[in-house]
């Protein structure tokens, strides 16, 4: 059916058209290179770049995004042209975040595509929620039968020409409401937005804090910076607790004020109640929260509200990097130096430096917030690319709390034990005096490897290489890189005897099984990721340390971060060594890191804290530096050490790992890749080796690492190189630029 009759001119305008229809590039969110070529239906205006729609490919649709068109890409033939089929009622993909996925495709060596399904990440978020308020006539036409009341409902609207509630259309075509929701499924009509269901804005002076001189001056550089607007990263340097979320609370009140937008990401947001309670305190209402765990409809109605412009503060996960804020005032990357921010998997990027990249592409400030800051940063700071401000005490009373070695050679723990008699005792007299203690080891589980004291046999994960971990509350074995699990048994699998299994080293459910032995009145909690199924859980558990309702805490690295525990005032550290075996390029400003945020848990408020580290080596630097409370002697040798050997900051790197199917395989197209190698006297080229972890799911790897100065990117080489490679299909390659994991 033609509904609107054809005028003259527009015939032969379709005439034209049909000849040479006006030809769009859309980018497909799939790992694939190219743009694909689609012809602008009849009747419609050519859709700007940005243009979100619905495409033909092969027997399916797709959502895609119209993209800026390359130079000399080649066309196809108008015949084999397809239409595209639909516009989505979203506003277009603005072009800042189009330029910033083409540019993390090509710094990690990415499809673009594989980029842009990061940021389109909700395809059912772009049709109109089921509850719509208004339908309109859809510009494309539909499709299926038009019986006569179809024919009524769609006259009465070619009559009101507006769009109308569905109820009211269907009262006045005299037809039942279901007949116009039969014209949406068609497509003959096309939903309106939108409901007004957007929460309660943020007020931007809620309630303001009153600052400390330092704070003051922090948040007024940063207010400067946001009013001001413009491309501008700076690193807000304070200790723990000295307020920094206080103070980037102001410069997303001073970009608020502006009518701009703010965008903050934290590490395991999943996790960060504290953080929400706060912001809610200081503006009035919550902000609207990205990550992975969200359901599909929250994840749903959230990317819609976001796109649609309704969304004033934004804070997710690193995923967040990707949603399409349209009108950005100012970036916030908490906890800047977390590993966490590394995506390791699929498109390997890291958040922080994405996130960097997007503030100058939409010209906006991005602060960077920690109190260890990441060395890449303190070199960005001192080459002057970066501004600082610094936040050097903590707020109010509360003072940094005193930290001290036990030396394990002179007091080893007890036969079978982890504890040592002077943790022992710090935590019988914290206890005594109604504080809170914390023992921290960054090991989830009861024990890292189990083995058979008769054979010596280990039980190993079939798929990878490494030990299962003995997960005790489970009464399972688990292997932590690829999730293979499987029961306890009681007897050897080797030699068959019996009660011969025995665990070996701690995780965190020893210590809190020695703890509780040793402190039975003590009410004992675990926080790990895996004994906490959900943010409600974790939530929960928080608040019941906040009540004081838990008197010792035994937990992982998801401990360390952010929280404010007010009566914690004994932090024991079971291993601070654990970090620094291995000797990765950041094992020792890792653990540096960790540790300085465990630490920072105690005495964040009245009472003084203390903190007591069991470790066999005093001396080491890491550990020397946290001892006498110098971060910055601690930087300085790290960077000294890393400009000496040309590793980052002061030089580049990036790793290739290749995955085969059986280690034949894998050593044959490592050594041919080597082969092919560039040589150019600024690259070196390490491997190619087998990777430390040898075998992951079941897949063999080897391992290239390539080093290349500062000055030098190595992806054109590595482009240039593995076009060059053509290896077997079963053979999998990764590259993995500014690698943070060398396994
Ligand atoms: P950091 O992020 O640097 O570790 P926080 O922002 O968490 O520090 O601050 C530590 C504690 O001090 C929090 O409970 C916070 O609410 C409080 N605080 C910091 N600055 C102020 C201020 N100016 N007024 C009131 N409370 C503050
Ligand atoms: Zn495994």
């Amino acid at each position: 059916m033609t509904r609107r009759p054809a005028r003259p001119e527009a015939a032969r305008e379709t005439a034209s058209l049909l000849s040479e229809p006006a030809r769009v590039a859309v980018l497909l969110p799939l790992p694939l290179g190219e743009l694909y070529e689609y012809a602008v239906p009849e009747g419609m205006a050519p859709p700007a770049p940005g243009t979100i729609c619905s495409v033909p490919l092969g027997k399916r649709f797709l959502p895609g995004v119209v993209w800026d068109r390359p130079e000399g890409l080649a066309e196809i033939a108008a015949s084999r042209l397809k239409p595209l089929a639909a516009i989505y009622p979203v506003p277009p993909m603005a072009a800042p975040l189009r330029k910033l996925i083409d540019w993390v495709a090509a710094y990690t060596l990415s499809p673009p595509g594989a980029v842009l399904r990061m940021g389109l990440s909700v395809p059912d978020a772009l049709e109109e929620p089921a509850s719509l308020s208004r339908v309109r006539l859809s510009r494309l036409g539909g499709e299926g039968a038009m019986t006569a009341a179809r024919k009524k409902v769609l006259a009465v609207l070619e009559e009101e020409a507006d769009a109308m509630a569905p109820a009211d259309l269907a009262r006045a075509a005299g037809v039942s409401p279901s007949v116009v929701a039969g014209l949406v499924k068609t497509g003959w009509l096309e939903p309106l937005t939108l409901s007004a269901d957007t929460g309660d804005a943020p007020d931007y002076h809620w309630r303001e804090a009153e600052f400390s001189g330092d704070q003051q001056a922090a948040a007024d550089h940063l207010g400067d910076q946001v009013r001001a607007g413009g491309f501008a990263v700076t690193l807000l340097d304070g200790v723990t607790g000295s307020g920094k979320t206080e103070v980037y609370f102001a410069a997303i009140a001073a970009a608020l004020a502006a009518g701009k937008q703010a965008l903050v990401l934290l590490p395991e947001i999943a996790l960060s109640t504290q953080w929400l309670h706060r912001f809610r305190k200081r503006f009035g209402a919550e902000p609207l929260v990205w990550h992975s765990h969200l359901t599909p409809a929250a994840r749903r109605k959230s990317w819609r509200r976001i796109a649609l412009g309704q969304a004033p503060v934004v804070v997710g996960a690193r995923s967040a990097l990707f949603l399409p804020l349209q009108n950005l005032g100012l970036i916030v990357v908490d906890e800047e130096h977390e590993a966490s921010f590394k995506q390791e998997d699929g498109v390997l990027y890291n958040a922080r430096d994405m996130a960097v990249v997007r503030a100058r592409l939409e010209q906006t400030p991005i602060l960077l917030a920690s109190a260890t800051p990441s060395l890449e940063t303190v070199a960005n700071v001192e080459a002057g690319r970066f501004h600082c401000t610094a936040l050097p005490e903590r707020h109010g009373v509360a003072a940094l709390p005193e930290i001290a070695a036990i030396d394990l050679r002179r007091s080893p723990p007890p036969r079978g034990a982890f504890l040592s008699i002077p943790l022992r005792d710090a935590i019988t007299e914290t206890l005594a005096k109604g504080e809170q203690a914390m023992l921290f080891l960054n090991r989830r589980g009861y024990a890292p490897l189990t083995l058979c004291r008769t054979c010596g046999f280990r039980f190993e994960c079939p798929h990878c290489s490494a030990w299962l971990v003995e997960h005790r509350g489970r009464g399972r074995l688990l292997c932590h890189h690829c999730g293979h699990s499987q029961p306890v048994p009681h007897a050897c699998p080797s030699c068959g005897t019996e009660d011969a299994l025995v665990p070996c080293g701690p995780g965190v459910e020893r210590v809190a099984e020695e703890a509780a032995a040793l402190f039975p009145d003590a009410r004992l909690a675990i926080m790990a990721s895996d004994l906490l199924s959900s943010a409600d859980a974790m939530k929960k558990l928080i608040t019941e340390v906040q009540d004081r309702q838990i008197d010792l805490l035994v937990g992982t690295q998801m401990m360390a971060k952010g929280h404010h525990f007010p009566h914690l005032t004994l932090v024991g550290i079971v291993d601070a060594d654990l970090g620094l075996a291995g000797g990765d390029l950041r094992a020792g400003e890792r653990t540096f890191q960790v540790l300085h945020q465990v630490a920072g848990r105690a005495g964040r408020a009245e009472h003084p804290g203390r903190v007591l580290m069991q470790t066999l080596q005093p001396e080491h630097p890491v550990i020397a530096a946290l001892l006498a409370g110098d971060r910055d002697r601690f930087l300085a040798a790290e960077m000294a050490d890393r400009r000496a050997h040309g590793m980052p900051p002061f030089g580049r790197l990036a790793a290739l790992i290749l995955s085969a199917p059986s280690p034949e395989l894998a050593e044959q197209s490592a050594r041919r890749l080597a082969r092919l190698a560039p040589t150019d006297p600024d690259v070196t080229i390490l491997g190619p080796a087998p990777a430390p972890l040898s075998m992951l799911r079941g897949m063999y790897r080897w391992r290239f690492l390539i080093k290349t100065p500062r000055e030098k990117l190595p992806q054109p080489l590595l482009r240039a190189w593995l076009a060059r490679a053509d290896l077997p299909k079963t053979v999998k390659l990764a590259v993995d630029i500014d690698p943070y994991s060398f396994l």
